[in-house]
This record gives structure tokens, sequence and C-alpha cells, in this order.
């Protein structure tokens, strides 16, 4: 055994080996310590290797797919070997004591999932493949589950950035390339050849030329040629659902490298997962398909603006009907996922629930389509996509007729075809029917005959139909003219046979053999009919997403009083009372009120710079700038009360400094590259916000790197640009940047207390309150008033000889300091004390009182 072990092992390489024994799936060796430790399960033994125990550790076969989940989640990739020949078949061969054969029949890895407990409702699953084809990178990226495929050529620099658009579960690359990205599974060079990638695409479609699908470079054509190879391995030589590929045009989409979508916070907040994302403050959409959607067009949002304007169109037509919305949401609610139920079917993997899905989703379609049809002053896109939610009139049908009203998961047991399709089906259930019936009168006869009222008929796996009666009435059975033969004795009861049951379970047996015949192959005909349609169905299911993500839209911006906003050429942003929808939605949890704000870039005055104190609401300003305009070019209203937004071509965030230590390069030095990318990729028409750039190196350093990026910003790239800055000798550039203004949040002294308004102004702060916003935060009391006295020395000296630190010469060291104080307050105290104020006059409390004074301050 080991040695077939030994080999299927060999074969799955780095994947985990699930070796199936009987109603288990077994691992040995190193693959049983990664399992049991990933899944919690104990570690056991089995026979010696090399003088040791093998590790070993199983999983039952039944409940293979929640540990499966829970492998691949942990990013595991499993190999499945099951029998491929019956026991007895074994025997046949090879004799009494021959291995049972087994075979890898598929290999389970993130990007290569199709079943529903496997996947997530509301997220894409991207297998991508990536390769360089002289000098230029080709992409290819499929969601098996629901067949889409897309292929895309972008500059190797540009590679990073759309990998993190893309957010592939797995990505494939060729082994000897280098530049493969981070965690890529390394596959043959061969693979990735062009020509084979074409041959491979025409040979999956039935086509002997690409050219109806849209045009493809080299680069692509390889990429594809290696996805499709992947996905040949993975499936053991069966392919999954693939859709033609489309071949995406990278400039048609806002530009976002991966740094800015980190910051931003588009479909995954900073610590991962999807709360506290733009994502999962935006998606109202009912449908896993709708959701999977609707991350996609926050992850890619267009620059093309005729389509823009298109969908919101349409979003405006469900904005604009509060009562069509929620009809048409309460519909799409219960609609089944059919594109992955598609993708399962075509995988051949599907069940006779998902042909059931299918059923009722493509006639709920329909249904949908009618509706909507009846209504006036259909956007164009609505035009668009309501043709393909029908056509699928013959499908629905035979499968109305073919299937029953809740048709099992497994396919196996039968009884998924509905009555009165099939006659010759509909006779032999009618047959085991009759026997089932004839073995009640039976029971009944019996009963009669031996005058045991407890006997009964009864039914098991191991034994099939067999009688029982109680122990104490067996006597009368075992008679040898009784009639009845023994089978089995029991605790309390001993079960028999007889002739008649005998026939009559026989002829269940055998009908029953025979019908689940018949369903298996009308299972068959069901799933080619499905096949044959797999295109028109994928583009129902992508049409369906589409209106839902319009009307979840719709109903968000509904919700929260959002904006259509107007998409113009002109490269302006005016924003009136603009909102951040992540930090509003978190503090209306907490009953606080977010405090609106207005951006007015324009080609005369397209940079910001922004002072005021910590905490005072800079990044969340900037911040809800850019997701204003991420949201409006991926076509959905904004929150804010009014927004004119000039198309933006590239996006850039660099917000906080966050510690990517782990990633081996300091703070600084991330910080710095970024905004070397920025400044070389900025155009006049893209949109960056900068926050705080320069803190991360000593003040002198960082102010004047930060004086040197917003001029070159100001110069050279000429984009619009907010940015915030807590270096109050930044405003001095308003006298020399003409389209530059200053701007600050605002912030108020109140009885000793710092008020933070969070409300934007023009002009200059006056300071940064720094040291209020200490003392708000709970920094001792001591500790404020030494860097107070700090700050008084560095101003003088600032003020005296222009030399930052030339104030600190003569400070006393903190200890000393705090100890002097302390000793200076109980002086004081003493002295309250022991005064009899009553016997004071006016005057001499006066005098007391400059004196007093004059003690405390020197
Ligand atoms: P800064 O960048 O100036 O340090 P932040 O933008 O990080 O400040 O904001 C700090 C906190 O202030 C936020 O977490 C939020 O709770 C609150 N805040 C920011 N902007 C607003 C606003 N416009 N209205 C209400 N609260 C706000």
């Amino acid at each position: 055994m080991m040695v077939q072990y030994q080999a299927l092992k060999r074969e799955a390489g780095d994947c985990l080996l699930f070796y199936r024994m009987g109603d288990f799936f077994e691992l040995f060796f190193d693959d049983a310590k990664t399992a049991a430790a990933v899944l919690d399960i104990a570690l056991t033994s089995r026979g010696e290797h090399d003088g040791q125990p093998i590790p070993m550790c199983g999983v039952p076969v039944h409940a293979a797919e929640n540990y499966l989940a829970r492998l691949i989640k942990a990013g595991c990739r499993v190999a499945i070997a099951e029998q491929v020949e019956t026991p007895e078949e074994a025997k046949k061969r090879g004799g009494s004591k021959a291995l049972v054969a087994r075979d890898i029949v598929r290999f389970v890895t993130a990007g290569t999932l199709t079943e529903e407990a496997l996947l997530e409702p509301r997220r894409a699953n991207v297998l991508a493949a990536v390769c360089e084809v002289r000098g230029t990178c080709g992409v290819a990226m499929c969601d098996i589950s629901t067949g889409r495929m897309d292929l895309e050529e972008c500059a190797a620099g540009e590679l990073p950035a759309v990998l993190a658009r893309i957010g592939a579960t797995e990505v494939v690359a060729p082994e000897e390339w280098a530049a493969r990205p981070g965690e890529a599974i390394p596959r043959p060079h061969g693979d990735f050849a062009s020509d084979e990638g074409e041959a491979r695409l025409k040979a999956v479609h039935g086509v002997a030329t690409l050219d109806g699908f849209g045009s493809f470079t080299r680069a692509m054509l390889a990429a594809a040629g290696g996805l499709i190879a992947y996905l040949d391995h993975a499936g053991r030589g069966k392919l999954p659902l693939l859709l033609p590929p489309v071949a995406q045009d990278g400039t048609a989409r806002l530009a976002m490298d991966a740094a800015t979508r980190a910051s931003l916070e588009v479909v995954e907040a900073q610590g991962g997962g999807r709360a506290g994302s733009l994502l999962a403050a935006v998606d109202r959409c009912v449908t896993g398909a709708g959701a999977r959607q609707l991350a996609e067009d926050l992850a890619a949002p267009l620059t093309d603006r005729a389509v823009i304007l298109d969908r919101l169109a349409l979003v405006h037509w469900f904005h604009a009907d509060p009562l069509l919305r929620a009809d048409l949401r309460d519909v799409l609610r219960h609609l089944p996922d059919i594109g992955r139920a598609l993708g399962r079917v075509v995988a051949g993997r599907g069940s006779p629930r998902d042909l059931g899905q299918l059923r009722d989703g493509l006639s709920e379609a329909r249904r949908i389509r009618d509706h909507l049809e009846a209504k006036p002053d259909r956007p164009a896109m609505l035009e668009e996509l309501l043709p393909k939610l029908g056509g699928h009139g013959a499908l629905t049908d035979l499968l109305s007729q073919a299937l029953v009203p809740s048709p099992p998961t497994e396919r196996g047991q039968g009884g998924f075809i509905a009555e009165g399709y099939d006659a010759a089906l509909d006779e032999l259930r009618q047959v085991s029917g009759n026997a089932r019936r004839a073995i009640a009168v039976l029971e009944a006869k019996y009963r009669d005959e031996t005058g045991i009222a407890a006997l009964k008929i009864r039914h098991n796996g191991v034994l099939g139909y067999f009688i029982e009666v109680p122990a104490k009435h067996a006597d009368r059975l075992m008679a040898p003219d009784s009639g009845f033969t023994h089978r089995q004795t029991m605790a309390g009861a001993v079960r028999f046979n007889s002739l008649h049951l005998h026939e009559e379970a026989s002829r269940i047996a055998e009908a029953g053999g025979h019908a689940l015949a018949a369903e298996d192959a009308h299972f068959e005909e069901l799933v080619g009919q499905v096949c044959a349609a797999r295109e028109g169905i994928a583009a129902t299911a992508a049409a369906l997403a589409r209106i839902d993500v319009a009307a979840g839209l719709a109903e968000r911006a509904a919700e929260g009083g959002w904006c259509r906003p107007e998409i113009v050429e002109q490269a302006c942003l005016e924003i009136e009372g603009g909102r951040h929808p992540v930090v509003e939605a978190a503090l209306s949890r907490t009953g606080e009120r977010f405090v609106a704000n207005d951006c007015t870039l324009s080609p005369d005055d397209r940079l910001w710079l922004i002072g005021g104190p910590n905490m005072g609401g800079k990044s969340t300003f900037l911040r809800q700038n850019a997701l204003i305009v991420l949201l409006a070019q991926a076509g959905a209203y904004v929150p804010a009360a009014r927004a004119r937004i000039g198309l933006v071509d590239r996006l850039f965030s660099r917000v906080g400094a966050s510690d990517n230590l782990a990633r081996g390069r300091s703070t600084f030095m991330v910080e710095m590259v970024e905004t070397a990318a920025i400044l070389a990729q900025a155009t006049e028409r893209s949109f960056v916000i900068l926050d705080e750039v320069g803190r991360g190196t000593s003040t002198y350093d960082g102010l004047a790197l930060a004086w040197a990026v917003v001029e070159a910003i100001h110069e050279r790239n000429k984009c619009r640009c907010l940015f915030a800055t807590h270096y109050h000798e930044l405003v001095r550039l308003a006298e020399t940047c003409d389209a530059l203004s200053l701007h600050h949040v605002r912030a108020r002294e109140w009885k000793g207390e710092l008020v933070l308004l969070h409300e934007l102004a023009e002009g200059p702060a006056d300071r940064s309150y720094g040291l209020a916003v200490a003392r708000l935060a709970g920094v001792p009391k001591e500790v404020v008033a030494r860097a107070k006295s700090v700050l008084d020395r560095l101003e003088k000296g600032r003020a005296q000889t222009g030399g930052l630190a030339a104030g600190l010469g003569d400070l006393p060291l903190f200890a000393a300091a705090a100890e002097a104080e302390v000793e200076q307050c109980d002086e004081l105290r003493e002295r309250l004390q022991g005064l009899d104020v009553d016997a004071l006059t006016p005057r001499e409390a006066l005098d007391l009182l400059y004196e007093l004074k004059r003690e405390a301050f020197t």
C-alpha cells in the first residue's frame, strides 16, 4: 500500500494527499501533521517506515467538504486520490491480496472551487495566470464558479497594481520567472506558450478563430494557455465552465496602485476582512451575484464617461421609483445563484438541486423582464439588459416538466424526476409502489395467520426486507413447515424471510434499480441541455447581477440621502456637503453626527494645503473626496449634497504612515517609494491625496521633503491634490504657487478644553493644538506642562536666532524641572492652608495674589 501511496504522493507534489480508504480519506507523514494541526484532529500512526511510526490522520468522506474548506482557507492545496475500482474488481484482477487501484481524481485549490459550501456567496473566486512575453505581462483571470474569463495585458511595472485590482485567491506563473508575484504557484514553462494558449482557447470553445471574441495579444494568449493548462491539471482533464474570453483594456479603468487600494480600504479594511471597507458601507445588494459584481465595480471604476452615465441613469431610474425598487428587490432576494449553479453543472459536479435552481432562477428572470418591460422611460442600459433575462423558454419548460418541485442535492438516490415526465419511469415506480403495498398486505396476512399482533415487516440496508417477531413468539415461526426461514436472532426479536416476501422485495429492488438508471439518464440529458445553453444562462446571471447592483445602489442612496454626481471632462472637483460613508456610519452607531464638508478644486485652484489639529478630520476629509470620485466613476451615487466631478484617470492615496516593517522596509522608505510613484505617474487628470508626507523622518528632512513634493505636484504633475500637513511653514508656499490655496480644519479652545469642530475653513491654521490634543488623549498633566515649556523655548529660540533648537540650550533637564515644579506646588499648598482669609483686608488679598502669581511663573 505504501508503494502505491508514495507514487500518488509524488504526483500530488506539494499538495496534501487525501488517500481514500473505505469511508475515510487518510493522510500520512508530513501531510498528516499539517492537516492535524490545521483541522485540530487527532494525529495517530499506522505501521512503520524506516523504523519510525508513520504519522496518520483521517477525515470521514461524508464530511470531507467541511474539512477541505478549512484546509483551503488555511492556504493548503489538496489532491484527492479515490478508489477507481471496487474491491471485487481488484480481486478479479489480481487475486485475493490485490490492492484496490487509486488515482488522483482532482486537485482542490483555492482558485478551482465550485462547491457551494466552499465558496463565499458574496465574493468572486478568481484564479489568475501571469507571464511575460517580450517585456509585456499577460494576465488571464477566471472565476470558474461562474465561468467568466478576462484577458489583459500590462507593462511589467503595472503588474502589482493589476493583481491588486483582481484580488485573485490563487495565482500561477511560469516556474522560471524570476519576477513571479508573491505566493504564485510555479507551473511548467511550456504551459505558457502563446500558440498553445490560442489552440487551447479555440478547442475549449470549438471555434476555428478567436476573432469573434475580440482581439488578443500574444501575452494575453500565453497567460490564457497557462491558465487553461492549470485548470486541466487541477481537474485531471475535466475542464470547468469557461465562457468566451473578454479582452480587457486596462486604460479604460481608473488606475489605482496597491497602496492606494489598501489605504482607501476599497473592498477590504486595513485589518483584512470586509467590515469597515467602502464596499461594506455601500453594498445593499440582495443577491450574492450582485454583491460580487459590486465588489468588481468598486475595485475597477471606469474612465469612460458614456458608460458611467449609463450606469448612473439606471441607478437613477430605480432611485426615482421606490415602490418598483422594493418589489424588485423582494423578488431578487429569493433568486438562486444561477451563475454558480451553472458552473457546477458544467464542471460535472452538478446536482438535481442545481438544475432546480436553474429552473427557478431562469423562470423568475423572465418574470422580472416582463415586469420591468411594462414600466415607462426605461434607461438605455436596461433596454440592453432586459432581453438577456429571457430566451430560455424551452429549457425552463423542460426543467419544469422534468423535475420535482424541490430536487435533492444527492443525485444517486433518485427521486428528482417528476411524475408524468417519463411513462416508463412512472411504471417502474408503480411496480415498486404496488410491491410495497403488497408487502403491507402480506404483513396483515401473516399477523392473521400466525396470530402474532406484534409481527412486522421491516427493512434495513443489510438484510433488505424481513419479518420480525418478538423473541417469545419466535418458536411458532421456527417450525420447518411454517413457510418462514430464519435469518437473524437479535436480543429481543427474531427475523425471518418468506418466499412471498422475497418475491415482492426482488420486484422492488429490480424496479428501483431500473428507475434509478432511468433518472440518471434523464439527469445527463438535462445537464446536456443546460450545457448547450451555457452562454445564454451566464448572460442572464450577469444581467440580473447588474440590475441588483443598480437597485442596491439606489437603495443605499435613498437611505443616506446621496446624490447623483455630474460627470464632466474638465479637471474640476466640486463637492458640496461631502461625507465619508464609513466614518459616518461608524459615528451614527454611537449617535454622533458627521460634519459634512465642501471641496472645490479647479484648474486655477487645484492644490489644497490643509492644516489644523490632529484628530481634526484631515484624513477623513481627504479620503472622503477620493471615495466620492471612486464611487462616481464606478457609476454610483455619492455621499454628498451635490457633486460635479471631472473624470480622473489615476487616483493616488498616501494616508497615514502604516507600519510596513513586516515587509522588510522601514515606514519612511515605503512612504518615499509611494511618493516617488505618485510624482512619476500623476497626470493633469489625476487626483492625489497626501496625508502628512514627510512625518516619517526628522523635522527638517520631513519639512524639506514635504515642501519639495508640494512644489513638484504644483509645477510638474499639475494634478488635483489635497495635501494635509502639520508643517506650518508650508503655508508660505501659497506665496509662490498660484494654484495652491490654504485651508484648515477648525478647532476651538473652550474653558481650557479643545473642541474639534471637524469643519473645513479657508486660510491657514493658526496653530496645531498638538498639546491640547495630547491632553485630550490623556497624556499626564506634568508631561503636557513640560512639553509646553519646551515649546515656549523653541519658539523663543526660533524668533531670536532662526534656529529651531536654538532655544533648547538653557532648558533644564526634564526630571530636575519636574521635581522643582512639584516642590513649588507643595510650598504653595502649605502657604494657602496656613492662610486666614477672613483676616485679610481687600488690599492685602490683592497684594498676596500678585505675589503668588509672581512666584509661580518665575
Ligand atoms: P486627522 O487626520 O486630522 O488627524 P481624522 O480624519 O483621522 O483626523 O479624524 C479623527 C476622528 O475625528 C475620526 O476618527 C472621526 O471620528 C472624527 N471625524 C473626522 N471627520 C469628521 C467629521 N467630518 N465629522 C465628524 N467627525 C469627524
